[in-house]
Parts: C-alpha cells; structure tokens; sequence
C-alpha cells in the first residue's frame, strides 16, 4: 500500500490514524458483533456515537449552551435553499455578502424564497478581497445576512471575524458557511446566528451536515419547508428525525477526538499556520509561480497559485503526480493550480509539495 499526499479541495484527506481506527472497527465496532454502518441508528450503540460527536464538536468549538448542533444531509448546496426556508420568515429579505463562487451560488438559490439584497461584493477585483465590514450596505430589516468565510474555489478567507456590533448591526443574525475551513480556527460562535458546512472537506465522509444554529432562529420556517429540513423538527428530534448519516457521523466522531489529540483548534491552528506560511512563502519567492488573492486574504485551506507559463500546466500535473502529489489541479472556474491543505495534511505533506515545486521550477524555469 502507498498513500499519496492528497490536495483535494473535497471530500479530502482524512487523518491516517482514523482511517486505521476505523477499519479496525469496521466488522465489529466494540464487542457489538456488527459494524457501525449496520446499527440501527435508535440502538444504544449508535447513539452513544452520535453523542460523543456531537459533544466533542460543542467542545472543540465551544458552542453556547443557546446553540443546537444538528446533524443532517443535503450538503452546503441543499442549505443554500434549507437556510431561506428556515430563516426568511415574514421578513422575506434576507443580505448576501459576494466574494467567489460559493456566496455567489448561495445568494442564487436564495432568489427563490424571498427578496436579496447584495450588502456587498468583490467582484469588481475578481474575488480576490472580503470588502471590509465597514463598507457593507445592510438593507433596513434583513432576516440575516449571509457569508461564506472561506470561499475554497478562489482560495480567499475572510482576515477578520464578521461581528455586525462593529458596524451598529448586532440585530442582524449572521450565517456563515464555514464548510472549507470549519475547525481549522477559532470562531467565536455567539457572534453568528448559524454555521453551517459539509463534511467533507475538513471533517469527514460526504454525506454529513453540520449546522450549529441559534434557539431563537428556530421554529420560523416556511409552511412549505419539507419536515426534515426544519432546524425545529430536526433539533427536537436531536438530528434523528429521519435516518442520519451514521457512518459519517461515527467517521466525524473519530476526526474529532483525533484534534483534540492535536490539541484541538488552538492546536491544529498553530500547524495550519505553519502549512500556509511554508506554502505561501515559497509562492512569494519563486518568480516561476503567481498568486493573484489579496495576501491580506489568502485562504489557509486552499492555495491558488498559477505557473506564469500555463502552457507547462499538464507537465507540471503529471509531474507531480509521478512525485506522490495529487490533485493539485484548479476549479474549472478558475484554471491553475489548488494545493488545499486541510486539518488533515501535515507539515510534511506541504514540505514535499513546495520541494517539488521548487525542482520543477529549477528544470523548466
Ligand atoms: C464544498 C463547498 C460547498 C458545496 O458543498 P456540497 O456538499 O457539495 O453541497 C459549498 N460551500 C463551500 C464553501 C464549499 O467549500
């Protein structure tokens, strides 16, 4: 067996350990005689599962008591339109905040619930900036205010908290989708009204919603909202309303208990910084390579960059593919390169990256 280092943008790489763990468990979780993907999800088994998830994560982010976890299904995409059905209310306006693809997708599948307003955007510099908080145009009473903090197709991360108190807003609930670099830092959870992320990038399998979201945001969705995609009915019932994804669930369980082992989010932070500043620094020093996000706004997660010669971008792909590096290529959307660099991928993992990065420059430089 040889494992490659794996820049996926997502699903990604998960820890080795888990995965070892995991398959270790997998024709008999603790004595049970069966595997977890074959436990009903009611037994005790499972749910003390999905209850030592769920307490893991409260604590790695520490969630406030007045904060539902849920555990649901749909992805990011299907809560683009689950955030409107549950939030909107009799407001029926709600403000987007533009800064690359996934905002932009977001506020389209919103257009179909209720009135938008774009509070601001980057689009003029092609998405390489978060306009600063101060410049944002909230309308006069929006149900909330949308934001992806972490826009993983561009490679651009929001350099501050969004905290509307700043800007005399505090009323306004913020969502964030946070899927790309959920866990990766600290965030200060009573400032948002929702977060919300797959899985899948920087937590576990495909498949599992994590939506962490305010008790008095319940209970105001539309009559038309389908009973499973209700935060009420879906937190009362504790993320068992219907069938949860309980493989992923368990998976996201072992991730957890493996960052608190990193120490967890302080922890896993240090290392990320470290990843990021190895990367980026090698990218600002090597005229051979460009990157074109802001640097006040480059995502720790998901790296960027281009060759300035991008008719070497095949060679450079099946060079490094030959070297144990995979998937380095791009979103069709924006061409180049993405190195994504998730919780997951150590130290050296980047150092090899930035090693072969440097040789292929050296040969065809
Ligand atoms: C990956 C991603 C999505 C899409 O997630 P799905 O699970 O495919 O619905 C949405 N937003 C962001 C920020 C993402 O990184």
């Amino acid at each position: 067996m040889s494992r490659v280092w794996n820049f996926s943008a997502g699903p990604a790489a998960l820890p080795e350990e888990v995965l070892r763990q995991a398959a270790e468990e997998m024709l008999d979780w603790h004595g049970a005689g069966m595997g977890v993907m074959e436990m009903s999800h009611r037994g005790k088994e499972f749910v003390s599962i999905a209850e030592a998830a769920e307490a893991d994560l409260r604590e790695l982010m520490a969630v406030p008591d007045n904060y539902k976890v849920l555990f649901m299904q749909g992805g990011a995409i299907g809560e683009n339109a689950i955030i409107p059905l549950n939030l909107m209310g009799s407001k029926g306006r709600a403000d987007y905040v533009l800064t690359g693809s996934w905002s932009v997708k977001s506020r389209k599948e919103a257009l179909r619930y209720g009135d938008v307003h774009v509070a601001a955007t980057s689009e003029a510099s092609g998405y390489t900036t978060v306009p600063p908080m101060e410049s944002w145009q909230l309308s006069p009473d929006p149900a909330y205010l949308f934001t992806c903090t972490n826009e993983t197709i561009g490679g651009l991360e929001y350099p501050f908290e969004v905290d509307l108190a700043r800007i005399g807003r505090a009323e306004v609930p913020v969502v964030a989708d946070v899927s790309s670099h959920i866990l990766s830092r600290p965030v200060d959870v009573s400032k948002y009204g929702l977060l919300f992320g797959g899985a899948q990038k920087n937590i576990g399998p495909a498949g599992l919603t994590i939506v962490v979201v305010r008790d008095d945001l319940l209970g105001q969705a539309a009559p038309h909202c389908p009973s499973a995609f209700d935060y009420k009915t879906v937190a009362e019932a504790g993320s068992m309303y219907n069938t949860p994804p309980t493989y992923a669930i368990y998976i996201a369980g072992l991730v957890f208990q493996w960052l608190k082992r990193q120490g967890g989010v302080a922890g896993i932070e240090r290392r990320n910084i470290a990843k990021a500043e190895l990367l980026y620094g090698f990218l600002d020093g090597c005229e051979f390579y460009e990157t074109r996000v802001d640097a006040s706004c480059r995502s720790r997660m998901n790296v960027t960059f281009f060759l300035r010669d991008e008719s070497l971008n095949d060679a450079f792909l099946a060079a490094a593919k030959e070297a144990g590096l995979a998937q380095l290529k791009g979103h069709k959307s924006v061409g180049g390169m993405r190195a994504s660099i998730y919780n997951a991928m150590p130290l050296e993992g980047v150092q090899a990256l930035v090693d072969f990065m440097r040789d292929f420059a050296a040969r065809k430089g």
